[in-house]
């Protein structure tokens, strides 16, 4: 007999903990289900959280940003005060940029147990398998549900089972910790030394998260070689092993709603194709997502209405972003000369616009 449940949500990353969070608080039934035998673990992630002032410039349509995002200051490894932009042939463009880094295991087990209070149930270590006849077969048997969320990463398995577009052309990115002290500025390099994307430094509290991500169109080589190289031009002392995953690159795929399914967080595309970041957007779009998942059981409310809502949310600035993402790709990439001379012509404004998800020009 398949066990019955409202919502199954598939993934306890910060999308799928704030879609369950929000449809438990409701009060209809939720189970998430976690094939990892520890939420957040092992890290995967710049564990970088842009600050609320940066997060509404760049999402001004996103509500309650205030409630949505509300770090616990125990959370917080570092204040980040500023970005720094370091061209292939080592010219510095810096900007202000305030925002915090976070232990992200920590972090996302934080966002678990704040579901788990709203009265979710989660089971880790259980992967979902595919979907036979309406009912999701899992690790754990086969379970019954009313609404299923697929918060399952940019991979997701959910996605593919309920037919919806899948993420195209993602990018390989791997991250570890240094060992040592850091100023309060991102750092990230441009080139070869990341083709496509960018290597980066990001401090925290006697250590910096470092990593770098690429585009598989413009290089076939893999992600821990282009990190190995990164870490001994910079002479990092890493300590930690290298982990990694994919990020979307392409901004959210055209449809998050099947029948009853819908997907959330990187499953849907939600990240900044400028810069890889998708934090905000998968709780933004998972707390969007737990209300209207309620609703619909609970009163009939369309699923639809979640995909009108989070692109009303957060839609226009990530569509720019996919946009500057294709023409860096077309003019500034593939060749360290053209990166060099693009980001000169792009100056420093044009720059901290770029990594805002904001138009560069006119
Ligand atoms: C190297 C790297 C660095 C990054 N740095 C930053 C950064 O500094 N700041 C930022 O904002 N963003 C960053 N990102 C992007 C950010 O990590 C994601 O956008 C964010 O984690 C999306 O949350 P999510 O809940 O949608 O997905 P995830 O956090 O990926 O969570 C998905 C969960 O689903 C689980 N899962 C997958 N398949 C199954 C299955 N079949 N059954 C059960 N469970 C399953 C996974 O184990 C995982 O726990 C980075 C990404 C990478 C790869």
């Amino acid at each position: 007999m398949a066990e019955k449940v409202d919502v199954l949500v598939v993934g306890a990353g910060p999308a799928g903990s704030m879609t369950a969070r929000f449809a438990a608080e409701k009060g209809v039934s939720v189970k998430i289900i976690e094939r990892r035998g520890e939420v957040g673990v092992p890290v995967r992630c710049g564990e970088l959280v842009p600050s609320l002032e940066e997060t509404r410039g760049t999402f001004p349509n996103a509500p309650d940003l205030e409630n949505t995002l509300d770090i616990p200051s125990y959370l917080i490894a570092r204040q980040i005060e500023g970005m720094r932009f370091i061209s292939p042939k080592g010219r510095v463009t810096e900007f202000p940029f305030t925002g915090v880094t976070v232990d992200r295991d920590r972090f996302d087990q934080h966002l678990a147990s704040e579901a788990v209070r709203a009265g979710a149930e989660l089971v880790r270590g259980c992967s979902f398998l595919r979907i036979e006849d309406g009912i999701a077969v899992t690790e754990g048997g086969e379970i019954e549900y009313k609404v299923i969320v697929g918060a399952d990463g940019p991979t997701s398995r959910v996605s593919r089972e309920l037919g919806l577009p899948r993420n195209r052309n993602p990018y390989p990115a791997v991250s570890s910790i240094a060992k040592g002290d850091f100023e309060p500025v991102i750092q990230m390099y441009f080139g070869g030394i990341a083709p496509g994307a960018y290597s980066w430094i990001i401090p925290k509290s006697g250590c910096a998260n470092v990593g770098v991500g690429f585009a598989p169109k413009f290089s076939d080589g893999k992600p821990t070689e282009y990190f190995r190289q990164f870490a001994e031009k910079q002479g990092l002392d890493i300590i930690q092993e290298v982990h990694g995953k994919y990020v979307p690159s392409e901004g959210p795929i055209k449809r998050t709603v099947s029948g009853n399914g819908l997907v959330v967080g990187d499953a849907a595309g939600q990240v900044a194709s400028v810069n890889g970041g998708g934090i905000p957007q998968a709780m933004i779009s998972g707390r969007i997502c737990g209300n209207v998942v309620a609703d619909h059981i609970l009163k009939g409310r369309p699923l639809e209405d979640y995909d009108s809502g989070f692109r009303a949310a957060i839609g226009k600035p990530l569509k720019t972003a996919a946009f500057n993402k294709k023409l860096a790709d077309t003019l500034a990439f593939g060749s360290d000369r053209r990166t060099d001379l693009c980001m000169r012509i792009l100056g420093q404004r044009r720059m901290a616009n770029l990594v805002r998800c904001m138009r560069i020009f006119p």
